[in-house]
């Protein structure tokens, strides 16, 4: 596409993980199409390969619009940090204290920036270089509205807490009640780090995150009017906390032509697709827990003993370690020979990153478990396909929560957190089935499906607002 010299250019800042990654470049993807030009500010190096594969993708498929810049970050010496043995922690942590690092990248770019959208993991640690800038800065946040308004409200609730400094564990009592927001919060489904004694960063950030939210000038959410509209509204009318900037609900966030992985390099999904082909229309399972939750070792027997006792087809991705670099181990060896052959009769079951949107978008998949990571949600949602929420951990019971609230899919909740307990295999082969052969549910994931390619279609909700902000930038120029 040619890019004229007054274009709009917007500045991209990630963090990692595919799930704050791909949403992320989504919306690069949105702006492209509008004729802007994009600068791609990447933590260097990333923690995944299937990041830095995508990265390469988008930026070779619009060589003449996108410009991406490495942000070297300074190693932190693990041992001298709380991040829960967690290399993902560990990078945002790492990324946050690198910031200040950015101020001469960002005052060599060629062109002045119209605007600059952060990762959610940065609302704080940015502001002293967005405030030197003068662009507005705009958050990309990679949850629910159920889950920012929760990042919202919690500064609130614990400033109305007569103790001088409430801990969390106090102030968020059985229930959080958010102004605006139906149905309350309860206690167990607030992230647990958030909950736990003493102070960690995690509360921390949160508490510190939901003050900040204010000063940055509107935050872009992966959400529409069908499934959150009460909550969206709810945070821009200045129910959940007077004084957020407006949030734009841009959602269900397409997948790009630019996702498509080369044909040589496509591994596994060349006969997954096929064995796809050969299945029944809406007679599959999938079953994944995103790019970072590695299927405990405790549950996997009872996981398969579950798929192979529901009576449907499957398809598992087993993720063995959290970083797809460090995956060695066989399958067979973690399954057990006999068990890896039974599995086999039934289904189908891999470690490899897979292209989820692709297998979420083939006519055979007819239900998907998964852990509720936001993206997961709204990709499924999508593509009209059931979901069964087995939070793992974070966000996912607040997403649960919305999945269950507009009828799309059902929440196990008597699993309670995937880390709390060894779910039996018949429980799971029981829940499947309920997922699987709910018409109700099928009817209002069609209509949601629908809806949410409206909202993302030729003069949908995220066309709008995308067209509206760029008017505005250049105005303000
Ligand atoms: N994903 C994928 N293949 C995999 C695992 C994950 O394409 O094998 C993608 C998935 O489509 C989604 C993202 O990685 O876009 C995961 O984000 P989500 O919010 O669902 O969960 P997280 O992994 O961050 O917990
Ligand atoms: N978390 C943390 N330290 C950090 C960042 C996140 O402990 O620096 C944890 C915390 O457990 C929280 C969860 O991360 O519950 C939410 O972040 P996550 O990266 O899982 O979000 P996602 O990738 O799913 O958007």
């Amino acid at each position: 596409m040619h890019v004229p010299e007054a274009a709009v250019h917007v500045a991209f800042l990630t963090s990692a993980g595919m799930g704050h990654l791909n949403p992320c470049l989504r919306l690069a993807s949105v702006f492209l199409r509008h004729g802007c030009k994009v600068t791609l500010i990447i933590p260097k190096p990333t923690v995944t390969l299937a990041e830095s594969n995508l990265i390469s993708r988008l930026c070779s498929s619009f060589p003449h619009q996108v410009t991406q810049i490495d942000f070297n970050i300074t190693p932190l010496d693990p041992t001298t940090v709380n991040t829960a043995n967690d290399p993902f922690f560990l990078q945002y942590e790492t990324i946050r204290r690198s910031v200040h690092l950015l101020s001469p990248i960002l005052s060599s770019l060629s062109t002045s920036l119209s605007a600059i959208i952060v990762d959610v993991f940065l609302i704080s640690p940015i502001l002293p270089i967005v405030e030197k800038m003068f662009c507005p800065s705009y958050i990309h946040f990679t949850s629910s509205a159920r889950m920012l308004s929760f990042l919202a409200y919690v500064s609130v609730l614990a400033d109305s807490d007569p103790a001088a400094q409430p801990h969390p564990s106090t102030f968020v009592g059985d229930a959080i009640h958010i102004p605006g927001i139906t149905l309350p919060i309860p206690r167990s489904s607030v992230p647990p780090p958030f909950l736990l004694e003493g102070v960690n960063s995690f509360q921390r950030m949160i508490m510190e995150d939901g003050r900040n939210l204010k000063k940055h000038d509107g935050v872009f959410i992966n959400s529409f009017e069908e499934l959150e509209g009460d909550a969206i509204a709810a945070l821009n009318e200045g129910k959940v906390v007077r004084g957020l900037p407006p949030v734009y609900g841009i959602g269900p966030l397409m997948t790009c032509e630019f996702e498509n992985v080369d044909e040589g390099e496509k591994g596994c999904m060349s006969w997954i697709v096929e064995w796809l082909n050969e299945r029944a229309e809406g007679s599959v399972v999938y079953v994944s827990l995103g790019n970072r939750t590695e299927t405990r070792r405790e549950q996997i027997k009872d996981m398969a003993l579950g798929l192979i006792e529901c009576g449907y087809s499957f398809l598992w991705v087993v993720k063995l370690t959290r970083v797809d670099r460090e995956e060695k181990e066989d399958l067979e060896d973690v399954l057990g020979s006999e068990l890896m052959s039974k599995v086999r009769e039934k289904g189908v079951v891999v470690k490899e990153f897979v292209e989820q949107t692709k297998i979420l978008g083939h006519p055979a998949v007819g239900g998907f478990v998964t852990h509720g990571g936001w993206n997961s949600v709204t990709e499924s949602i999508r593509e009209g396909v059931n979901i069964l929420i087995w939070p793992q951990g974070a966000d996912q019971k607040f997403n649960a929560e919305v999945v269950r609230m507009s009828r799309v899919g059902i929440w196990a909740e008597e699993w309670s957190w995937g880390t709390q307990k060894v779910v039996e295999g018949k429980d799971i082969a029981k829940r499947i089935k309920e997922m699987m052969c709910n018409e109700p549910l099928r009817v209002k994931a069609g209509e949601m499906k629908e809806a949410a390619r409206k909202a993302c279609g030729i003069g949908g909700s995220c066309e709008l607002i995308i067209k509206r902000l760029i008017k505005e930038w250049k105005r303000n120029a």
